[in-house]
């Protein structure tokens, strides 16, 4: 994978947005491939599709390219509000691509997948409206809160500079995938108690570790009130999923 960034036919835009947005479209069009199938390379969407700007041409997969020039930090600025939850709740997200430039040196420096099942409405955040003398005024926007995805579920592509084997890269998705046959307004629930559990940072853990985290996950699901029920709920079907195992008496293992 060569990590500079093209420099073809960049002379005719003026603003660093702008070459920077071509030049990054342009590597992911050479770079990126499909992690659902074996495709080395998708192609680039047609110019008016929404919100999607790679397809796979062997099975249909839709990608969106988010890049910035600064690195990750913990939100990511996304579209309209509106249009991401209706996205999320009708389960047509695209899997997301999310790259961080060097500006000076004109390279990639980390890339990061996102499986379009990995979106939950807990993981997407309300911008304030645009004022009165901006172009699109009253318009809302949205950021993806990275820390809300499960840390399994942001692929690494490329890491400080440096490119993943292919092969990892399609394990780790393949990894998640039975997550994509759950109903949404379950997933929902099933990410949040995944990222939970990941955000404890111990391969064994107690139920006592969870319910610890109530309180939060209170917070993101306001209207149920068995929260504790949804917990051990959500637990097994992270056992279903073979993402963890129950060892008894309230103890389980990530896997
Ligand atoms: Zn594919």
């Amino acid at each position: 994978m060569n990590l500079q960034l093209p420099v073809a036919g960049l002379e005719r835009y003026k603003s660093t947005s702008q070459r920077a947005r071509i030049g990054t479209e342009a590597w992911g069009a050479l770079n990126f491939f499909c992690p659902v199938c074996k495709s080395p390379r998708l192609d680039t969407a047609p110019r008016n599709t929404v919100a999607v700007d790679y397809l796979c041409p062997k099975c249909a997969s839709p990608f969106q390219l988010k890049s910035q020039s600064k690195p990750f930090g913990n939100r990511i600025v996304d579209a309209a509000y509106s249009e991401m939850k209706r996205a999320i709740l009708s389960d047509r997200t695209p899997n997301l691509y999310v790259l961080h430039y060097d500006l000076t040196q004109w390279a990639v420096r980390t890339v990061i997948l996102i499986p379009h099942f990995a979106f939950a409405l807990s993981a997407i955040e309300c911008r304030p409206p645009l004022g009165p003398t901006a172009r699109r005024a009253g318009w809302i926007g949205c950021n993806i809160l990275l820390n809300k995805i499960p840390p399994d579920a942001r692929i690494p592509i490329v890491e400080c500079g440096e490119a993943r084997a292919v092969s990892e890269v399609r394990r780790a998705y393949r990894r998640l995938r039975p997550l994509e046959n759950l109903k949404i307004e379950m997933r929902g629930w099933t990410l949040d108690v995944l990222n939970v559990v990941r955000s404890l940072n111990k391969k064994e853990f107690s139920l006592a570790d969870v319910y610890a985290h109530a309180d939060e996950l209170a917070k993101l699901h306001p209207k149920n009130a068995h929260i504790p029920d949804k917990i051990r709920q959500q637990l097994q079907v992270l056992r279903d999923l073979k993402l963890l195992e129950f060892l008894g008496s309230g103890s389980y293992r990530l896997h």
